[in-house]
């Protein structure tokens, strides 16, 4: 079974595929919570920000500029959108690949929940 989203990005469960390139994948959230609701994951297999360290900058580098290169091209830069990334029980975090949530599509309140 493995990990749910190396599965995706191995193609072996499907996922509404927004953007691919050879180091981050983008795929709708099956469960959105605004209009537009797409996860930004790197293709290597990090379980959450806490385990990463600055060996990992280029690839949070690359996570996050794949994630703004998203929003721009979903339209959502003009008015705005918020990038998330939930890590651990009380941060929410419920599937254990690095993602980023990006939400967009409305106006969202903060404080988060
Ligand atoms: P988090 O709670 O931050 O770990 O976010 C995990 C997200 O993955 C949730 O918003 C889920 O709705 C989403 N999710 C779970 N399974 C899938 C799937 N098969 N395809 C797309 N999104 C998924």
């Amino acid at each position: 079974m493995g990990c749910l989203f190396c599965n995706i990005v191995e193609k072996k469960i499907p996922a509404a595929i927004v953007h691919e390139d050879e180091h981050t994948l983008a795929f709708r959230d099956i469960n959105p919570v605004a209009p537009t609701h797409v996860l930004v994951i790197p293709k290597k297999h990090v379980a959450a920000m806490h385990d990463t360290s600055p060996a990992d900058a280029e690839l949070l580098g690359r996570l996050f500029t794949a994630a703004n290169g998203v929003a721009r091209e979903l339209g959502l830069v003009d008015k705005g959108y918020r990038l998330v990334v939930n890590d651990g029980a009380d941060g929410g975090q419920s599937v254990f690949h690095v993602h980023v949530h990006v939400l967009g599509g409305r106006s969202l309140a903060w404080p988060p929940g």
